[in-house]
C-alpha cells in the first residue's frame, strides 16, 4: 500500500470511515511527506530498532516507521481509529498496534515481552546444541529501543515523565510538541523558561530542537507551531547525586512558586525534612547567597544542594 501521509489520501480515508476528529484526544495529523520523511531521518530509525510510537493516528507516521524498523508498537487510545489502523497498517507485519491509553500502559511489561520474543528469534536452539549460539545477519545485530511521537499535547509532560523516570532504556526518544514546551526543555539557567522539567530532560537526556514544524503540516491545523525534540538518553547521568528523589523533590520545591527564594520554596515542601537553617547551611557551603532562587541553580548545584543537604541531616544529633 502506498504512504498515505498527505492532504488528499488522509481526507480520502477520513471520509471513508466517517470518522470524527476528537480535539479531546489532541488528534493533528500529519499530512507533509517532508515532515514525516524528517521524522524517521532525524531519530535515525534503522532495521535493528523497535520503536515504541504513542498515539499513531491513521497510521501515517507508522508506516513510515514500519518501512524502516524491525518492528513498532504503537499505543493508541482512541477505538474508532483501531479498525482503520488495521486497513492502513496491513501490509506491514512488524507493526503492533495496542488500544490503550499511554499513561496507563504497562510500557516496562510490555518492552520485557518484546526484548525476549527477540532473544528467542535470536537463539532457536535455547534448549538443545547451539543454545547461546547467534545466527545469521542477526549476530552483528544489537536492537535498539526508540520512542517516536508526534505528541497529544495535552498529555506531554506526564508522558515525558514516565518514559524518563521508566525502567526500559529507550536511547532515542524524538517528539513533535508544542514549539513553547520544546524551548522550556532547552532553556538555560536564568531563563522565564527554565524549570523542573528542564532539569529532567537534562537529568536522563542529551537534548535539542531539531526543527520546527508549521501548522499547515497537520489536519486539522494547530492553533501553536510545533517542534521536533531530540532526546538521547545517557548511558551515565551526566551528575552524580546521592538520593536522586530528594533531588527532584528539591527541584519541584525550588520552582513550585517561582516568587519564593530557594530557602522558602524547599522548606516544608512534600515532607523535606529540612529546616530553613540547614538549606541556609547548606547553600553558605556552597558559596551562594541565602536569598538565591532555584531559577539561578544549575543541574549540578541542584545535585550538590541535595548532598550537602544529605550529610546535614546525617550529622544532626540522635
Ligand atoms: N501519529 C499520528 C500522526 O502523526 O498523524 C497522530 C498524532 S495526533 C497528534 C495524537 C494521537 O494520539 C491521536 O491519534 C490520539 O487519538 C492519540 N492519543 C491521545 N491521547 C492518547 C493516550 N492517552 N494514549 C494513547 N494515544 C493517545
Amino acid at each position: 500500500m502506498e504512504y498515505i501521509g498527505n492532504f488528499t489520501q488522509t481526507e480520502q480515508i477520513l471520509k471513508r470511515h466517517g470518522f470524527t476528529i476528537r480535539k479531546k484526544y489532541g488528534q493533528n495529523f500529519l499530512i507533509d511527506p517532508g515532515t514525516l520523511t524528517k521524522i524517521v531521518d532525524t531519530a535515525e530509525v534503522g532495521p535493528s530498532d523497535i520503536v515504541l510510537e504513542i498515539g499513531p493516528g491513521l497510521g501515517t507516521l507508522t508506516q513510515y516507521l514500519a518501512s524502516r524498523a524491525k518492528k513498532v508498537i504503537a499505543v493508541e487510545i482512541d477505538s474508532h481509529l483501531i479498525p482503520i489502523l488495521a486497513e492502513t497498517l496491513a501490509d506491514y507485519p512488524n507493526a503492533e498496534v495496542v488500544h490503550a491509553d499511554i499513561l496507563k500502559f504497562d510500557i516496562d511489561a510490555c518492552f520485557d515481552r518484546v526484548r525476549e520474543e527477540n532473544e528467542k528469534i535470536r537463539r532457536p536452539e535455547e534448549d538443545g546444541e547451539g543454545s547461546g549460539q547467534v545466527f545469521g545477519d542477526e549476530a552483528e545485530e544489537e536492537v535498539r529501543y526508540k520512542v517516536v511521537a508526534n505528541l497529544p499535547y495535552y498529555i506531554t509532560t506526564p508522558v515525558l515523565m514516565k518514559l524518563l523516570e521508566g525502567k526500559t532504556h529507550f536511547d532515542t526518544m524524538l517528539f513533535m510538541v508544542q514549539k513553547e514546551v520544546a524551548e522550556r526543555m532547552c532553556a538555560a539557567p536564568g531563563s522565564k523558561d527554565y524549570g523542573a522539567l528542564t532539569l529532567a530532560a537534562a537529568y536522563y537526556t542529551e537534548i535539542r530542537i531539531a526543527g520546527t514544524v508549521s501548522p499547515s503540516c497537520f489536519i486539522p491545523r494547530p492553533g501553536v507551531d510545533s517542534a521536533l525534540l531530540l532526546m538521547h538518553v545517557w548511558k551515565e547521568r551526566p551528575v552524580g547525586v546521592i538520593d536522586e528523589k530528594q533531588m527532584f523533590a528539591l527541584i519541584r520545591g525550588s520552582f513550585n512558586q517561582r516568587r519564593k527564594t530557594l530557602v522558602n520554596g524547599i522548606a516544608g515542601f512534600e515532607g523535606l525534612p529540612f529546616t530553613k537553617d540547614e538549606v541556609k547551611k547548606a547553600l553558605e557551603e556552597m558559596e551562594l547567597p541565602a536569598n538565591v532562587r532555584g531559577e539561578a541553580l544549575t543541574l549540578a548545584q541542584f545535585a550538590a544542594l541535595s548532598d550537602q543537604l544529605t550529610h546535614l541531616s546525617r550529622q544532626r544529633p540522635e
